[in-house]
């Protein structure tokens, strides 16, 4: 089909949720996608964080054909080897290199948003012995779009159409404005480290280790939307463990199965569920938990012989060289690994640089006001990074 029949398809039966850009992609190779006109682009964007491994990665195609041939799903009434290894592996690789473990569990659904839902129930689960329901969040975060995980997103704007809302959230300005939020009602603080949404700045490192050691002391959780940092996006498993703290649930999603749906909670509240709590059909099924076992060797392995910091350094200094080549484009870079963005001198300018990358063959993504966000695949070779950056400035030049 061409892009006007598709289009023409969409427009009529789809809802209109979304502010498509005018391309439909038909196959990619790693960090490369193709159109149905059969134009190359270089992929920044990586399906927003998803396409971890690459696009058509072999090894993961591998995977999941083999799984397709065997056993897609039963349901989770019974023991699922796949989602028990997967949790194992999941745990253990946030685990490697800590000083100090301690136990912990997983649950398997199909999303982030689904992911925060499971952390929001955990929490409200924790306090409700002592009414502790409330949860803060920061504003300008992003949590996902079901009503709880709406709710729990920092920008009221997107709140707008659908109340009236569950009770029990309160949103903090920055870090330091979380302690002003504190009473005996919080039983939770979740929060984005570098924030996908609101600008790619990662948080402080010193002040997020000591609002951490601040919520212990008080026995209030602190739990990481991950959803998109996690799955070695900034360089390690969990960005948690790049900042040093041991958080009480971490949500992930995106990058776990390479592209086939999945999210995940992972917490040390090992007991806090009884049968019957949660649930989830498809969540965790032989399908997608075959798809993230796989995706996390190939990850461990980059991770382990030092090709993905080799990746990340490469990244960082192709970003640097934009900001000093275009100073009166962008003012700085930002971000942690491979979650990266340039900061716009003036933010009116975002939505025409996105436009004009994609029309010189390279992908990149919005955050925020006015930052152009990068989320490659892991896997992008130093090939694909530099003639995706001289696709950019391509772009940059026309403006
Ligand atoms: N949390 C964060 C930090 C995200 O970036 C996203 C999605 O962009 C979500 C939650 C929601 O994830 P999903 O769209 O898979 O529900």
């Amino acid at each position: 089909m061409d892009l006007t029949a598709i289009k023409t398809l969409d427009e009529e039966f789809v809802l209109h949720t979304y502010a498509r850009l005018p391309v439909a992609f038909v196959r990619g190779e790693n960090a490369r996608v193709f159109d149905t006109q059969g134009k190359e682009y270089i992929d920044f964007g990586a399906g927003i964080a998803v396409s971890s491994v690459g696009h058509a990665n072999k090894r993961l195609a591998r995977a999941i054909a083999n799984q397709a041939q065997n056993l897609l799903h039963t349901s989770n009434l019974y023991f699922l080897e796949h989602q028990a290894k997967l949790a194992q592996n999941l745990i253990n690789l946030y685990h490697d290199k800590m000083p100090q473990t301690k136990p912990m569990r997983a649950f398997f659904c199909n999303s982030g948003a689904e992911a925060n839902e499971c952390a929001i129930k955990i929490a409200r689960k924790y306090g409700k012995s002592k009414n502790a329901y409330k949860i803060i969040t920061l504003d300008s975060s992003f949590h996902g779009r079901t009503i709880a995980s709406l709710k729990a997103t920092g920008q009221e704007k997107m709140h707008e159409h659908f109340g009236p809302f569950p009770d029990g959230f309160t949103y903090a300005k920055d870090i330091d404005d979380i302690y002003n939020h504190l009473d005996s009602h919080t039983c939770a603080v979740l929060l984005e480290l570098v924030q996908g949404e609101g600008g790619i700045s990662p948080m402080n490192k010193e002040k997020i280790i000591a609002l951490s050691t601040h919520l212990k002391a008080k026995g209030i959780l602190l739990m990481i939307d991950e959803v998109q940092t996690g799955i070695f996006r900034c360089g390690e498993i969990f960005a948690s463990k790049v900042y040093g703290i041991d958080p009480d649930v971490i949500s992930t999603a995106k990058g776990l199965a390479g592209g086939v749906p999945i999210g995940a909670v992972i917490t040390s509240l090992i007991d806090i569920f009884e049968a019957g709590d949660h649930g989830s059909t498809f969540g965790g099924n032989p399908l997608s938990c075959a798809a993230g076992l796989e995706v996390l060797d190939i990850l461990s392995e980059i991770h382990k012989n030092g090709t993905l910091a080799k990746t990340i350094e490469s990244f960082h200094n192709a970003l640097e060289d934009i900001v000093k080549t275009f100073p009166h484009i962008f003012s700085h870079k930002v971000g942690l690994g491979l979650m990266c963005g340039l900061y716009t001198q003036d933010a009116s300018m975002q939505t025409r640089i996105i436009t004009s990358a994609l029309e010189s063959g390279v992908i990149v993504l919005k955050s925020g006001k006015g930052v152009v966000r990068f989320l490659p695949a892991l896997t992008i070779t130093q090939e694909e990074i530099t003639e995706g950056f001289k696709r950019f400035k391509n772009a940059l030049q026309s403006l």
